[in-house]
């Protein structure tokens, strides 16, 4: 059966103009999916019920199997999900002032390899399908009960989204459109750990949506060394495709800090950073870093302070992200279902 949200706008109305000509059954459909969170098609009230049986027969509105599901006493929730294929996907409701955000996947593992980063410490998986993608946000929404009750998106979950553009294009897409799930362009963040090519052809190509970078070092020796993608995109060509990308007024370039003790946490660091983003439109998200298997560690909050103070006094505009989910393994650079695929095999 086919995963529903895999089909487009148009492959939508083909289908369906086969059961039913008339052109409102589209609009029809897609409100109760996309805006009611209807999980099956003989639900659709105002449908005739032998359409609502065909849909049934051929659409799947359900493609995630949810098989756990934590939940921290911040409310937290991660869930793990398993695929058509056996393959295994995490991604994380953080609630946040009264709304929610929620982290989504696009790779069922990463081979990024980034040094601090669970994900990356289980290469393989695949790229997801665009129905795979937006079956998470749904999902989610289905979880809190109203789509409004979602609002931001952040595409920071397991692996590398400019990777894979060839889905996350499409999904966007239906994010972003008043036919699909709504969202404001400024509600939604593609993060990337420096994929030069990905930039420009996002940059080029769009939507137009907040971009992150996940920076997290400020020479190359350094990023090299915890970012391997750093020998085949050095800070340099990343600062270039970055300055290209374009923005609309009062937005921002996210750039992601995890501060690691020993690593990437004294004053020259912070001189080095500024130096960098003088110029751009930026704002720095620093993330003091989880423990994990890594070794690493956060450097201490007195610490991790006077970077950020010394990060004001040149001008930079910097906040300091709270750790959400540790508890459950959550948290940044802990979504591990690759590990999860292991151990159920
Ligand atoms: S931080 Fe992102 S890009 Fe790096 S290994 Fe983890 S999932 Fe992959």
């Amino acid at each position: 059966m086919k995963n529903f949200f895999d089909l487009s706008f148009e492959e939508l109305e083909e289908l369906l103009a086969g059961l039913d000509p008339r052109p409102f059954r589209t609009a029809q459909v897609l409100r109760w999916v996309y805006t009611l969170g209807a999980d099956d098609f003989r639900n659709m009230t105002d449908m005739p019920v032998s359409m609502r049986e065909s849909l049934a027969g051929l659409c799947d509105l359900m493609p995630l199997r949810e098989i756990e599901r934590s939940e921290t006493r911040d409310q937290t929730v991660k869930f793990l999900h398993i695929l058509e294929d056996g393959e295994m996907i995490e991604s994380v409701l953080i609630p946040e002032d009264g709304h929610n955000t929620l982290c989504i996947s696009t790779q069922s593992g990463c081979n990024m390899s980034c040094a601090f980063c669970e994900t990356g410490r289980n290469p393989g998986g695949r790229n997801l399908t665009t129905g795979e993608i937006l079956a998470q946000i749904v999902y989610a929404i289905r979880h809190s009960g109203d789509r409004l009750n979602v609002r931001n998106l952040v595409f920071m979950g397991m692996g590398e989204p400019l990777l894979n553009l060839e889905s996350l294009q499409p999904a966007l897409e239906v994010i972003l459109s008043d036919r699909g799930l709504n969202f404001s362009p400024r509600r939604v963040t593609v993060s990337t750990c420096g994929w030069v090519p990905g930039i420009i052809r996002l940059a080029t190509e769009g939507p137009d949506v907040n971009l992150a970078v996940s920076l997290n070092a400020t020479d190359d020796k350094t990023r090299s060394k915890i970012m391997p993608v750093n020998r085949q995109y050095p800070i340099g060509s990343l600062m270039d495709a970055v300055g290209r990308f374009p923005l609309k007024a009062r937005s921002r370039i996210t750039f992601e800090y995890v501060l690691i003790e020993g690593v990437n946490d004294t004053q020259e660091d912070v001189l080095r950073l500024q130096k960098l983003l003088k110029g751009l439109p930026a704002k720095v998200n620093l993330i003091p870093c989880n423990e994990n298997f890594s070794g690493f560690r956060a450097p201490s909050e007195e610490k991790a302070r006077a970077f950020q103070d010394s990060l004001y006094d040149y001008g930079v505009l910097a906040t300091m992200r709270k750790s959400r989910g540790q508890e459950i393994g959550a948290a940044c650079g802990q979504l591990k279902a690759g590990s999860a695929r292991k151990q159920h095999d």
